[in-house]
């Protein structure tokens, strides 16, 4: 029986990543075996049928499994994944984690844009799959077909990213600065708009804000700045946007892809605009079927008020596999460019999805 070791299990990625599998009984034929940084000892969830967390610092406990899925963070993959592939460890490693995304003995997994890159690393013997950026993936699960079909010149994102995006103290977090504007509000004599403004302006800029995760205020604001800073002013989150979009898609060579990444106030659920410079110019019917055929998931919102406040909101979509873009028109700037807003579950597709898919088709590729 295949022994598949996860690490990082009780996180944000791994929590939703054990919901999916036990919802699509995915558990059926392998031994799991569950590890921990901080708990080792301690109980595991019922699928280790009895058996207590191992301690994911211990390289003879991770090799004994022939695949390991960690959701555990760059941090711990930096630590622990050289270190067992020297010692001699044959095994496949599944990762949500940045670090492993751009080295060459990597495939970056988003097999409803890429089995065929997936498939042909199988066959060659690639043993290594990262699970690509959030942001990155629903895009390309929204408008990869549009690259596939070589029809994007660049494309700019501007983000919209969910607390979730960065971890579940993260969100832990804005939860507590929302219960504390709140409370400000509610111990506000008046009603008035302006007093309640002035009222949360002074909660939100107040010593009492909890702001140990981000850094700075997020409920009620945004955050124009995610992860660490980039030689020429990008963030590496504004980076991973064309360095991983390429290698998911096997570009050569690669399209231009930038834009700026945001930090919003919402649970979950990454939102993105793109502005699409269409290497000719193509009828936005066509454009749409290209994005509607491209995958069971996607879905063409239609360009109206009505439809857009019903489907193409993190409210509407959270928890849902489906990966909606709308508002599709061309921009004013020219019959080339193609403006358009997507939403999709960063914890779905873009963390927990492609690794648990990534899983059953490395099952498929051992029996076969
Ligand atoms: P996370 O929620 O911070 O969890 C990572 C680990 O932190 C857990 O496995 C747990 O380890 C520990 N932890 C500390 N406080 C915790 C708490 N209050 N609740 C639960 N766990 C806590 O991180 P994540 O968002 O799942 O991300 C994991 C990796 O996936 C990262 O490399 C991230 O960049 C990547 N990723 C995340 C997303 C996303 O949307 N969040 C999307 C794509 C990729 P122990 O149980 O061992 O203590």
């Amino acid at each position: 029986m295949l022994r598949v070791g996860l690490i990082g299990w009780r996180g944000m990625v791994g929590s939703v990543l054990l919901e999916r599998m036990r919802e699509e009984k995915d558990f059926s034929g392998i031994e799991l075996i569950f590890f921990s940084t901080s708990n080792a000892g301690g109980a595991a969830p019922a699928e280790a049928g009895g058996a207590s967390l191992r301690d994911a610092s211990n390289l003879r406990e991770l090799a004994a499994c022939d695949v390991l899925i960690s959701c555990q963070g760059g941090e711990y993959t930096s630590e622990v994944y050289a270190p067992l592939r020297q010692s001699g460890w044959k095994g496949y490693w599944i990762d949500a984690a940045s670090t492993l995304r751009m080295s060459d003995e990597s495939i970056i997994i988003l097999d409803p844009v890429n089995s065929s890159l997936i498939e042909q690393g199988l066959a060659r013997g690639v043993k290594t799959y990262a699970g690509g950026n959030c942001t990155v993936s629903l895009m390309l699960m929204a408008v990869g077909a549009l690259f596939q079909a070589g029809l994007v010149e660049w494309l700019t994102s501007m983000t919209y990213q969910a607390a979730s995006g960065a971890g579940a103290a993260k969100m832990i977090e804005l939860v507590r600065q929302m219960r504390h504007l709140a409370n400000a509000a509610q111990k506000s004599p008046s009603e008035n708009a302006l007093d309640l403004d002035r009222t949360l302006i002074s909660a939100q800029r107040g010593a009492s804000l909890p702001t140990e995760e981000f850094g700075a205020p997020l409920a009620g604001s945004l955050l124009p700045w995610i992860d660490k800073e980039m030689p020429g002013g990008q963030t590496r989150e504004e980076w991973k946007g064309m360095a991983e979009g390429n290698k998911i898609l096997g570009l050569h060579p690669p399209v231009p892809i930038d834009g700026i990444c945001v930090r919003i106030g919402t649970m979950r659920c990454h939102s993105q605009a793109l502005c699409i410079k269409l290497a000719k110019n193509v009828p936005l019917e066509e454009i749409e079927q290209h994005i509607a055929g491209a995958n069971p998931w996607v879905r063409v919102v239609p360009n109206n008020k009505e439809s857009s406040l019903r489907c193409l909101t993190p409210t509407a979509v959270s928890g849902t596999l489906q990966v909606p873009i709308g508002r599709l028109r061309k921009l004013n700037l020219g019959p080339q460019y193609l403006g358009a807003f997507t939403v999709g579950d960063q914890l779905l597709w873009g963390a927990a999805e492609p690794l648990r898919r990534m899983l059953g088709i490395l099952r498929r590729h051992l029996e076969s």
